[in-house]
């Protein structure tokens, strides 16, 4: 199994460790041709319209939507979720997207959060994080805080809000590598 990470900016190298640590080949996509023989995709957090520009000019943004809505298995995380929602980016979610939807008081926060799924609470490191809100029936949520959906899943893709690359626990990654197996 060999899973590509978007290299153009954020937390690239934090989510490649997580998936060594979890002994699975990665792959850092740069350029079309990096595309090539992976069977899943991490689009990390950092800056969804720095990374969606960067996409474009990399010419990986129609490949990259080719491939997510044939169905690769996709998991991003912050930025990376707004990327997978929004309909002028990838358009995997059917819902709205909140941008930095935590507001100044809570830009960077720690909470404990129940996630569908997993056995016990996971730290969920939230920085300027998006959220999800009405999203469609076939949008599975599968985790809230204060009514914002901050984890869900839509066929073969998983998006959270938060960072668990930046924690030690695997648990997300492992829900993600799941889905691709
Ligand atoms: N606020 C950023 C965005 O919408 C996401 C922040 C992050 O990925 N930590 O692009």
């Amino acid at each position: 199994m060999k899973i590509g990470i978007l290299n153009l900016q954020g937390a690239v190298s934090e989510h490649q460790a997580m998936l060594q640590q979890l002994s699975v080949e990665t792959t850092l996509i740069k350029n079309p041709s990096d595309l090539a023989g992976i069977d899943g995709l991490v689009l990390p957090g950092g800056e969804s319209t720095v990374m969606r520009k960067l996409l474009v000019q990399n010419h990986l943004f129609a490949p990259l939507k080719e491939l997510i809505q044939a169905g690769l298995p996709t998991f991003g995380t912050c930025a990376g979720m707004a990327l997978l929602s929004l309909p002028e980016s990838f358009n995997m979610i059917d819902g709205v997207v909140v941008r930095n939807g935590f507001g100044r008081q809570k830009q960077s926060c720690e909470e404990l959060i129940n996630v569908t799924g997993l056995d016990a609470p996971f730290n969920a490191v939230f920085i300027r994080a998006p959220y999800l809100e009405s999203v469609n029936d076939d949008v599975e949520v599968l985790a809230t805080t204060d009514d914002k959906i901050v984890a869900a899943r839509k066929n073969s893709v998983l998006v959270t809000a938060f960072h668990p690359e930046l924690t030690n626990d695997t648990r997300m990654h492992e829900m993600f590598l799941k889905m691709v197996k």
